[in-house]
């Protein structure tokens, strides 16, 4: 399987893989969810069947701020992994991607928001799908690309003393990695 490592600003350790994210040892790893957080296709239900049955119990606890919403687009929320190796989960939603104009923002919320609460709640390592690179069909180059600026963002943002030390992509196949792998390239090239 393919991994590669580059550095982030202030040591932050990037690691790009491909793999199963249902398997990361991790603090927590970052579910690809959906507003109502009760489990679905792709990875979120891999995560869900991976964790267990405790993981969608957690979810419905986690208070509506509309009806059916737990989770509105761009925000994250976090419940424990269970029987994930993971010892958290931190469930975000990306767009349904329409255009940049609208869907950039709202992918880069969504992976800020992520840091963010890992941030809060002082862990130190984060694994990543690639959010909204599945059935929500973001082109996989600007999804990439969105990924990482906005991760390097929000590290910059939380300043010299955030606790994330090193921040994973783990990636399902050989082309989405690639894409990472070159935006990744392209974003430390310019540091
Ligand atoms: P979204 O609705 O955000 O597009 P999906 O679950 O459809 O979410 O897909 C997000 C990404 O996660 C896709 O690139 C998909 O191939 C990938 N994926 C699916 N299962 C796993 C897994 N177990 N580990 C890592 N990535 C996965």
């Amino acid at each position: 399987m393919s991994s590669r490592t580059f550095p982030l600003r202030q040591g932050t350790k990037l690691v790009i893989k491909q793999g199963d994210i249902t398997v990361e040892d991790v603090d927590a790893i970052v579910n690809a969810a959906n507003e109502r957080m009760l489990g679905g296709g792709g990875v979120d239900g891999a995560i869900h069947r991976a964790a267990g049955p405790q993981l969608v119990r957690a979810c419905a606890e986690v208070p509506e701020v509309y009806p059916g919403v737990r989770c509105p687009t761009g925000e994250a929320r976090i419940t424990p992994g269970f029987h994930l190796k993971a010892r958290h989960v931190i469930h975000t939603v990306g767009p349904i991607y329409h255009n940049d104009r609208v869907s950039a923002p709202l992918l880069a919320s969504a992976y800020r928001s992520s840091v963010e609460l890992a941030a809060q709640q002082g862990l130190a390592s984060l694994s990543f799908p690639g959010i909204s690179t599945g059935v929500f069909g973001y082109p996989w180059d600007k999804a990439a690309q969105v990924a990482l600026e906005s991760v390097q963002e929000a590290l910059v943002a939380a300043g010299e003393g955030c606790s994330v030390r090193e921040v994973r992509f783990v990636l399902f196949g050989q082309p989405l990695y690639d894409h990472f792998v070159e935006a990744a390239e392209a974003l430390t090239a310019e540091a």
